[in-house]
């Protein structure tokens, strides 16, 4: 695919290196090649430094527990989790667990974002074309997409998260980020054809919608519910669109909040 001229807040991957300008690349420069005018403050905060840092010690764990997409382990590393959190949490932000994040929701484990990153790029070089995310929340999983696809619409239906999304998002200044206020179940029709649809939330199936909305060669990746042993789970669900059809996979139990319908 045609690369599109880059704004500073993505990675190009090409070169496996991050585009300059972004807060970690300047911090991760050594400070005598980036001197600074005095009215200038460069984020150097512990998170944004080099291999100590606890961002950096979370996608080691990630890598130790078989996360391997290089692209993938970019954008965990790329993109600071603390932010999407409020302050009161932020000592728990590189660590794998889902926290609150208002209104009864939660921002998704850093090793489910990963692994469905990973699920979604599925081996593929260079980055995905349009990606759908349903349920953008307080937007990290949005941001962490921004690096692995050309363009992202994400969906939230509540609006107060939209907003709240929409305020973490800023210092970061993505541009190939777009978010939504909407029924995610509904899809974006206006974004269709995907290459790819992340859910982050979890239904009793995965709506039509966003099948009719994935491309042919698209995959898809969300939670539904699935029943064993008379207990009612979750797990994972892949759905590739073929030439041929649509080939589902299942895979491992999950724990995501649900998916509803209409907007509040
Ligand atoms: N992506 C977030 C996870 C947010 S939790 C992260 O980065 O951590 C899942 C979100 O899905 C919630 O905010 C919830 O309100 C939203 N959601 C549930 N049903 C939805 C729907 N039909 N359309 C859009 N968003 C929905």
């Amino acid at each position: 695919m045609k690369e599109r001229p880059t704004f500073p807040a993505r990675l190009d991957f090409s070169g496996g290196k991050p585009v300059p300008n972004r807060p970690d690349t300047l911090s991760s420069r050594p400070l005598a090649l980036a001197p600074s005018p005095p009215s200038v403050r460069i984020p150097l905060n512990s998170e944004a430094i080099g291999s100590s840092s606890p961002r950096s010690h979370m996608v080691s764990r990630l890598i130790a527990q078989g996360l391997s997409d290089m692209a993938v382990i970019a954008a965990m590393r790329a993109v600071e989790r603390h932010r999407f959190v409020d302050s009161a949490l932020g000592n728990q932000a590189y660590e794998d667990t889902s926290l609150p994040i208002g209104l009864g929701q939660t921002i998704s484990k850093p090793s489910v974002v990963s692994r469905m990153g990973e699920l979604l790029r599925n081996g593929q070089s260079g980055k995905l074309g349009r990606v759908l995310e349903i349920g953008t929340g307080c937007g990290y999983q949005a941001a962490v997409l921004s690096h692995l696809a050309d363009e992202v619409y994400s969906i939230e239906r509540l609006r107060g998260l939209h907003d709240k999304a929409r305020e973490n998002l800023r210092y970061f200044r993505i541009a190939n980020l777009h978010l939504l206020f909407g029924d995610g179940m509904l899809g974006y029709a206006k974004g269709a054809p995907y290459a790819g649809i992340i859910a982050a939330a979890g239904g009793e199936a995965v709506p039509q919608a966003w099948i009719d909305q994935l491309a042919v060669g698209g995959r898809l990746v969300a939670p539904v519910a699935v029943s064993g042993s008379g207990v009612a789970k979750q797990a994972l669900m892949v759905i590739d669109k073929t030439a041929q059809g649509v080939r589902q996979t299942v895979l491992e139990v999950v724990n995501f909040v649900p998916l509803k319908s209409g907007v509040a």
